[in-house]
């Protein structure tokens, strides 16, 4: 036989024939994704597929993104360092200003020292593998974010998930976890889908009662939450209790990037041994200039944060009275819960249509039957661009709320 070619396939189109029928099945559950195209800067209006829509599906949460002191800040360094940094951070990729950009954020978040990644995504998978391996034991809230489960995976220590906020179901698994070498606790401070927040005052508890080392992912908090922006550890007053802070420079802070923070021997440790920064590219160092300047908006500009949380705050009000799921949201971050995938993307369609950008979450970022549609507030949002929100979802949907 001539290498399978009788049917008009080649071999390699035969092998991954799987493929297609793979995606006919996402096809058919409404669970198929599919990109959308931006033009022009991230923004609380944006051009998508051609069309001016007010945007509610960015996580710009202080509208730094399209800045255009970031923008300047990157342009006058660029000057100076050319684009790329060629290198690993331990090779020769680490230049000045990563170096001074880490000093910048461990002062800023009142830490000893942080180690910059090239996204949050590499900081959490690799910080958590860094922490544990065999023998060891790592629990994570069930909502975790995907990089911290792939973390706890690379790690090669078993993995427990507990219920989402369990502290109680937390406590009976600590309760019997004294045969494992180290034990390792991680969650979301800022839940990504939900908006909620961990309990983080009762982990911090925990943590000292069973030796366990606690990681706490500030992704979208970092900016948003707490007197001075640092994130929910800060807002519930437990950043010294916390062994791991990580951070994102990609959310509230425009640009890319993540980070790990903590005691100075922590921050070397992972230099030394979190093969998500050992082996990859360190970012291109004018980045580093965006993120600072960045941190100067959020050192100098709280109002941002505040009227943010306020604003959300009232979104989340007026929801609820008027009968919509917001799940247990305490943030910018404001869940339209609705439970099947199709009538997420149904609802997220009409509101397009009426010129609001509301992105259908739907597994696998949700559980199953937790479909949702998730409004995310930014400073750059206008109360009449909120108030185009609430008009959109009361007028286009009047049979749609009280069911939810
Ligand atoms: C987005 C996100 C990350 C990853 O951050 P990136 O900088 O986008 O790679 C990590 N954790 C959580 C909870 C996130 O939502």
């Amino acid at each position: 036989m001539n290498r399978g070619e009788y049917d008009g396939r080649s071999p390699v189109e035969k092998r991954l024939a799987w493929i297609n029928d793979e995606l006919t099945c996402l096809e058919n559950k409404k669970l198929r994704r599919r990109l959308s195209v931006r033009e022009g800067p991230q923004s609380a209006r944006c051009w998508v597929d051609g069309r001016e829509l007010i945007n509610f599906g960015s996580n710009d949460y202080l509208a730094l993104a399209g800045d255009p002191r970031l923008a300047e800040a990157v342009a006058e360094s660029l000057q100076r360092e050319g684009w790329g940094s060629g290198a690993s951070p331990l090779v020769t990729g680490h230049a000045a200003l990563h170096e001074r950009l880490a000093c910048r954020i461990a002062e800023f978040e009142g830490a000893e020292a942080a180690l910059v990644f090239s996204s949050g995504f590499a900081a959490n998978a690799g910080a958590v593998a860094a922490l544990v391996g065999p023998g060891d034991v790592v629990y994570g809230d069930e909502k975790n974010h995907a990089s911290l489960w792939d973390g706890c995976r690379l790690s090669r220590a078993d993995v427990r998930a507990y219920p989402h906020g369990d502290a109680d179901r937390l406590t009976a698994l600590l309760a019997k976890s004294h045969h494992y070498r180290r034990r390792l606790v991680v969650t979301d401070g800022l839940f990504s889908m939900d908006g909620d927040l961990a309990p983080l005052p009762a982990l911090v508890d925990l943590a000292e009662r069973y030796d366990a080392m606690l990681l706490v992912d500030e992704a979208h908090a970092t900016g948003v939450f707490g007197d001075r922006g640092r994130g929910v550890c800060e807002h519930f007053g437990v950043e010294d209790r916390v062994d791991v802070r990580i951070g994102t420079l990609s959310k509230a802070l425009g640009g890319v990037g993540g980070f790990a923070i903590g005691r100075r021997s922590l921050v070397e440790w992972l230099r030394n041994r979190a093969r998500s920064y050992v082996f990859s590219t360190a970012l291109p160092a004018v980045t580093a200039a965006a993120a600072w300047a960045a941190l100067d908006i959020v050192e100098r500009e709280p109002d941002r944060r505040r009227q943010l949380l306020d604003r959300a705050r009232r979104l989340r009000e007026s929801l609820q009275a008027a009968g919509w799921n917001t799940s247990a949201s305490a943030s910018q971050i404001v869940p339209i819960v609705v439970g099947d995938p199709d009538r997420a993307v149904r609802l997220s369609a009409a509101l397009q249509e009426a010129g609001l950008l509301v992105p259908a979450i739907r597994p696998p970022t949700v559980p199953d039957g937790q479909s949702l549609l998730r409004i995310s507030l930014t400073a750059g949002h206008t109360e009449a661009m909120i108030e185009t929100l609430r008009a959109a979802l009361k007028k286009c949907l009047p049979s749609q709320g009280r069911e939810a």
